[in-house]
């Protein structure tokens, strides 16, 4: 098929259509129905074919967007997959949860006044098809070595560098705590956005690879970083940050005040069946304030929708502009019957005789003039305090890097937030302060985006190649 250049005149910008919203509201699937292949060409072919693709320069992992599209456009899905795995490990993700309108799309030259090309949905369109159609990673070409690596974390940056070293004949050997691999994938976004069998697939694709997995195994407790040291060439870092941030509020240790994380890996565990879910917290029949506004806030008041909370509110301290969370998955939100409540700052939780959460005492807020990095701070309007009645209450104020006693005495340097040290210059791409321990993700950037770390993944697997001289 050739390309019509006023094609993205004649075709308006389509989004694939969503699942109707009696059930959206009680089933954890998917919301957005796949695009057809003529859907997925006919968006695709709304590519202007930039010289100077700003979209790639905007996509952290500089994926070969106009190239895939054409070829998607073409029906030469196998040519446009492998394509895609050049620069990108998980595009069936990216394309899910990517907030592309910050990234990618948010770039493309027609998204102001003809709205930009639907890259993510392609790219997701792309790879769900080739694996449809049989597609695997062709490893035939590759020429094994004696070096293995271990790599703690099968999140998107554990599970990238495995895919750059395995490509080049390096054996990873990754470990994970969880049951299943994927980290936040898997655990923390839930299947609304992402179903799990998305990375069901991924591990068998991998290990037949020759990726190993050892999950169900967290370092430091069922193994130690000792032998990690002594049994393989190198080690890779992608652990993610866990410490659940906190507000310092009265009360916020009351019964029925939760934090997010928590609160979506349990309803992970019972959507997946897995055992082991004794903490499994239900929402059902109660009222539901989130306090924060990225998307976990997102992510929380959403499960809380699907597990029949009476109502769900979202409470956060600046306005609708400046929330962190993806614009998508807000618009989502609210279609859903979340009840969005702005400019509220939380002073203190109230409680019950029994210590049993009642409410929130709130305060409202007016924005600021913006400071160094634009960013407006929100003021307490003085006078303003009220309270909202809750049964629970969800903090999901973001997360900060968790502390790792057993790598304390290996010479790994941390910064002033607890971050891993991993220079993506130097000698050896994301190398630590001890030269055989790489890292990068959540891990090294503090809590950021999958693509990120995906990126981050692949870019010290090739500084670990370097350093094992492969
Ligand atoms: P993680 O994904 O956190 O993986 C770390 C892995 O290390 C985990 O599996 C953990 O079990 C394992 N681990 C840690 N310590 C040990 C140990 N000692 N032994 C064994 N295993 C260990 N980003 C987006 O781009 N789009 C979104 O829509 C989005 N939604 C999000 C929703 C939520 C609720 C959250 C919390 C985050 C979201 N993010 C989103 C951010 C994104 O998920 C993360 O930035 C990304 O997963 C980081 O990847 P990572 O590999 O560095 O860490
Ligand atoms: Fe866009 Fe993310 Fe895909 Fe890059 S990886 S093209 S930013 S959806």
């Amino acid at each position: 098929m050739s390309q019509n250049i006023y094609q993205f005149i004649d075709v308006a910008r389509v989004d694939p259509a969503k699942k109707p919203l009696n059930i959206r509201k009680i089933e954890f699937v998917e919301i957005y129905e796949p695009f057809t292949q003529q859907q997925a060409g006919a968006q695709a072919d709304r590519c202007l074919g930039c010289g100077n693709p700003y979209c790639e320069w905007k996509c952290p992992v500089h994926n070969y967007i106009p190239q895939w599209l054409k070829l998607a456009n073409e029906g030469r899905i196998i040519e446009a997959v492998e394509l895609s795995h050049q620069t990108n490990t998980l595009p069936e993700v990216c394309g899910r949860v990517c907030p592309q309108d910050r990234l990618c799309e948010g770039a493309c030259t027609l998204n102001d006044d003809f709205g930009a090309v639907t890259i993510g949905n392609v790219e997701k369109y792309i790879t769900d098809k080739a694996f449809k159609m049989g597609w695997k990673p062709d490893m035939s070409a590759v020429e094994w070595t004696d070096k293995k690596v271990a790599i703690i974390g099968a999140g998107p940056a554990g599970l990238s560098c495995a895919d750059i070293l395995v490509r080049n004949g390096v054996k990873p050997v990754v470990f994970d705590r969880y049951p299943e691999i994927g980290g936040l994938l898997t655990f923390g976004i839930p299947s609304f956005k992402l179903e799990k069998e998305v990375m069901i697939n991924r591990r068998e694709i991998f290990t037949e690879m020759g990726v190993e997995f050892q999950l169900n195994t967290e370092v430091g407790k069922d193994i130690q970083m000792e032998q990690l040291l002594s049994d393989y060439d190198a080690v890779f870092l992608g652990v993610g940050t866990y410490k659940n941030m906190r507000a310092g509020l009265e009360n916020e240790d009351a019964e029925g005040v939760y934090d997010a994380l928590p609160f979506l890996v349990s309803n992970t565990y019972r959507v997946m069946g897995l055992d082991g879910n004794k903490d499994f917290t239900d929402m059902k029949g109660k009222k539901v304030v989130v306090l924060g506004g990225g998307d976990t806030a997102m992510d929380c008041v959403r499960t809380s929708v699907r597990q029949s909370a009476t109502e769900v509110i979202c409470a956060y301290r600046r306005d609708a502009a400046n929330m962190p969370g993806s614009k998508r998955e807000y618009k989502n939100a609210r279609e859903e019957g979340v009840k969005f409540m702005f400019n509220l700052q939380p002073l203190s939780i109230n409680i019950n005789e029994q210590g049993q959460v009642t409410g929130i005492n709130m305060v409202r807020t007016e924005l600021g003039s913006p400071d160094e990095a634009g960013r407006r701070h929100p003021e307490l309007v003085e006078g303003s305090e009220h309270v909202i009645e809750a049964d629970a209450v969800i903090m999901a104020f973001g997360f900060q890097p968790h502390s790792m006693p057993w790598l304390e005495q290996y010479n790994v340097e941390l910064d002033q937030r607890g971050r891993i040290k991993a220079p993506s210059e130097g000698a050896f791409q994301f190398q630590t302060s001890n030269a055989k321990i790489f890292a990068g993700g959540d891990a090294v950037r503090g809590s950021d985006l999958v693509v990120t770390a995906i990126d981050e993944g692949r870019k010290a697997a090739e500084g670990i190649l370097d350093y094992l001289e492969v």
